[in-house]
């Protein structure tokens, strides 16, 4: 059953590089933040390919010796995590496969909303799929394309699905970098002295091993990597772009550029414009560590409240995210964050984070602010109410879970038990991001989907 919901994940791709593993073990590790469940890097040593694949960090995944295992100038790896069940290593990617044209290496970041109407077609006719993921039935549509190029296959393979992918797909000789034409995930081109390329969902991969930022690979773009050096093919017919703008709110790294603006400065300036729509009395504004640190930093400067660290986290435990039950990951709000108290002591506190999932980080840090003595609490949201799931790729929970779709405004205050409540509005947060809406993807805001998935993907997700 293809069941996956998002596949949050981060790609990496060098081609020309004697130490072409090492080098991407280096960009997955700048591309953590993207995914947490599995880690795999698959090379080529020009005459097969090397697969080393295992769930996990990077860091637990990879040590020396693994990496020896993996010869040769080219690679490509990636990070995956993905919200419903599945947490398998038959599902980690890169995905290897062998077929009538060779061997090929797959590693997907996005979300397809047509595999699994593809997939049963698929099935029906006889086909077996090994794994969950909705990366297969590209496979198997490239596998069963009538074309003799691999570019070809590819292109081929892609006009039948829809949905989000930035994809890296590698022959024994050939890399291919590749992106849907609403460009809803990023994917940006590098270089490394003369001839070494390299494709990275963010730049911060690029900037940790030196690389050049070229530019990014542009919506409905595909690259072609081989020994007649690098070609750039437009084969998809263009539409609207739909840039995911919850990489600005949430997902990138701040340090990275993403469809060629800088994160930072972005986030910094949600901030700014949330203190203008939604401003408070209060005596110091603390950030929701780390994901409301540049908003908090933005909301301080604008109000002209001191901005303090009144939370610390705990860098060695994982994003919230991670833990499957409700039980849990209660607990891991309190492991992972602790109040600076001396700041919090009888004060008006304004507490900025980026966006409010299910609520239960919001409730927690309220009554941990208050346990602090902190007098009041104002949370403020540097996003839109989140009301709809997000089929593209970032791991937002079914309708149900999302506390904005079913509460209003209020319901939600007194669910967090903070004395004041407010969340930036759409327009404000276009305009931080200085883009005309109809660049961007904001349906988890808005519940406009550019690319609405099938009946069957939904009732495959059971989201409604
Ligand atoms: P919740 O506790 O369910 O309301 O989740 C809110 C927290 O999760 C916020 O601190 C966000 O920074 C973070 N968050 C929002 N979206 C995601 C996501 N897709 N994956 C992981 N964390 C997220």
């Amino acid at each position: 059953m293809a069941d996956e919901l998002g596949e949050k994940c981060g790609v990496f791709g060098i081609y020309g590089h004697p130490e072409a593993a090492k080098l991407t073990y280096l960009g997955l590790y700048a591309l953590q933040h993207r995914g947490q469940e599995s880690s795999g890097i698959v090379s080529s040593d020009g005459t097969m390919l090397h697969a080393e694949v295992g769930m996990g960090l990077v860091a637990d995944v990879f040590h020396e010796r693994r990496l020896a295992r993996l010869p040769g100038e080219m690679a490509i790896g990636h990070n995956r995590y993905s919200t419903t069940g599945s947490s398998l290593l038959r599902n980690a990617q890169p995905m290897v496969i062998s077929y009538s044209g060779g061997s090929l290496a797959l590693a997907h970041n996005g979300n397809l909303v047509n595999a699994a109407e593809i997939r049963r077609t698929l099935e029906q006719e006889g086909a077996i799929f090994r794994s969950t993921t909705d990366t297969e039935v590209i496979v198997h549509l490239i596998a069963r394309s009538a074309e003799t190029h691999l570019a070809d296959r590819v292109v081929d393979a892609l006009r039948r699905v829809r949905g989000a992918y930035s994809l890296l797909l590698m022959t024994e000789k050939q890399m291919i970098g590749v992106r849907d034409s609403f460009g809803f995930r990023p994917l940006v081109l590098g270089r490394l002295e003369e001839q070494t390329y390299l494709l990275a969902s963010e730049t911060c991969a690029l900037d940790l091993i030196g690389a050049e930022y070229i530019r990014e690979v542009a919506p409905g773009e595909m690259v072609v990597i081989g020994e007649q050096g690098v070609e750039f093919f437009r084969p998809f017919p263009p539409t609207r772009h739909a840039f995911c703008i919850f990489e600005f709110i949430y997902f990138a790294r701040p340090d990275s550029i993403v469809f060629e603006k800088n994160v930072y400065p972005i986030r910094k300036a949600l901030g700014k414009q949330l203190a203008r729509e939604a401003p408070v009395e209060a005596d110091v504004v603390i950030p929701v560590p780390d994901s409301g640190l540049p908003a908090a930093l933005g909301y301080a400067e604008e109000a002209g409240i001191p901005f303090e660290m009144g939370l610390i986290r705990n860098h060695y435990v994982g994003r919230t995210f991670i833990e499957p039950q409700q039980a849990i990951r209660h607990f891991g709000v309190k492991v992972k964050l602790n109040p600076v108290k001396h700041f919090l002591e009888g004060k008006r506190v304004v507490v900025v984070d980026d966006s409010i999932v299910r609520g239960t980080t919001g409730q927690k840090i309220v009554v941990m602010l208050k346990q602090a003595g902190a007098k009041e609490v104002h949370v403020r949201i540097s996003s839109p109410p989140s009301i709809g799931p997000c089929f593209y790729g970032i791991d937002t929970p079914s309708k149900r879970e999302l506390i904005a779709a079913n509460q209003s405004l209020e319901e939600i205050r007194a669910f967090l038990g903070a004395d004041s409540l407010g969340y930036l509005s759409l327009k404000g947060l276009l305009q931080a991001v200085s883009a005309e809406g109809h660049e961007f993807c904001t349906a988890c805001f808005t519940g406009d989907y550019p690319e609405p998935p099938s009946s069957q993907e939904l009732l495959q997700l059971e989201l409604f």
